[in-house]
């Protein structure tokens, strides 16, 4: 064959193998003989055009060159080993070991701010002999409205106010409606009625309302529930109860005030404010000038929910109230935006 000579190949592979350092010289020279375009895809492309008494020969030829690239690429690669597939800077570190360069720290994350005030205002209470109960996110029509006593009309039975669930084999097991909790509630009931008072309870929890999400908004956000039920509870416990409580997470300074509210569930009912933790009482933006900041809702249970849940309303008194989580630390850390608490934006979360 013109121009073309299988003892030049055989000692170009035997000179280009020898000075192959890594596995990427080994990679390039696997291209150079094996690859698609390489030279042995060339060799054999040339087969067709040769005169019959040749190709024989050619064609052993052409099997022996690839047998050995292929062997000396094996070779070589077992002789270089593992560590030729490093480059050369990682290689000289390993051999090298600098003691003196800082570590390789183990970053510990932390419990989320949500997580670490739930757990400081359940602590004020376990503290108080109360104990911490949790209930489910789905609920059922009647435990989250009908036997709180919200009756039918209420304007929050509605779908605008609350995540109702589509009926499903679960729905029609339950005989209610299902809906994602719209506050902690629903969890008294569900106490209630597995344990015989005396009770003191508190319910952290999650509930779901479909409020449009702003600054101010979510539509999932966090409460906590508390109640106590037993012979003799009346509105001056409710009032001791909660002004330690106030006085435990807003410091002993603060003042506290019963605003007559109405609600369902209790009776009688109020709203409770603390005295401005920015101002003092003197007004500022936060509080709206008003000098108060409203902290929970709160009130005496109604006989219509012992009645659902089957206490003898000439024995037992008790008092609920619930309040927003959110609203702690936003007041206390001045967090003007209630969606960076669910935004997962590390720059955040770790200043907790
Ligand atoms: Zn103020």
């Amino acid at each position: 064959m013109p121009g073309f000579n299988f003892e030049d190949i055989d000692s170009q592979i035997s000179r280009d193998f020898d000075s192959a350092q890594d596995a990427q010289a080994l990679e390039s020279l696997r291209v150079k003989y094996l690859g698609r375009r390489g030279i042995l895809a060339e060799l054999t492309s040339r087969i067709p055009d040769l005169p019959d008494e040749q190709r024989p020969l050619f064609g052993q030829e052409v099997n022996r060159i690839k047998r050995k690239v292929s062997e000396l690429l094996e070779e070589k690669k077992k002789a270089l080993g593992d560590m030729s597939a490093y480059p050369e800077a990682v290689k000289r570190q390993a051999r090298e070991i600098d003691v003196t360069l800082p570590g390789i720290t183990q970053e510990l994350g932390h419990r989320h701010i949500i997580t670490q005030v739930i757990e400081e205002i359940c602590n004020v209470f376990v503290r108080l002999g109360f104990a911490i109960v949790e209930g489910p996110e789905i609920e059922t029509e009647y435990n989250n409205f009908t036997a709180l006593n919200i009756p039918l009309e209420h304007p929050s039975r509605d779908v605008f106010d609350t995540f109702y669930l589509s009926a499903g084999p679960r729905a029609e097991a339950s005989k209610s409606k299902l809906l994602l909790r719209s506050h902690t509630s629903p969890v008294q009931i569900r106490a209630m009625k597995s344990r015989k008072p005396p009770l003191a309870i508190v319910v952290p929890g999650r509930v779901y309302r479909p409020d449009a999400v702003d600054a101010s908004h979510s539509f999932m956000f966090h409460q906590i529930e508390g109640f106590m039920v037993d012979y003799d509870i009346t509105f001056s416990d409710l009032k001791g109860i909660l002004e330690f409580f106030a006085k435990s997470v807003f410091g002993g300074n603060i003042k506290m005030r019963f605003r007559p509210h109405f609600f369902p569930f209790t009776e009688p009912s109020a709203e409770v404010d603390i005295s401005c933790i920015i101002c003092k009482g003197k007004g500022c933006s936060v509080c709206g000038q008003k000098g108060w900041l409203e902290i929970l809702g709160s009130g005496m249970i109604h006989p219509n929910v012992f009645r659902h849940v089957g206490y003898d309303t000439t024995k037992y008194t008790g008092f609920a109230f619930g309040m927003g989580v959110e609203r702690l630390p936003m007041l206390r850390y001045g967090i003007d935006d209630i969606r960076l608490f669910y935004g997962s934006d590390l720059r955040f979360l770790r200043q907790f």
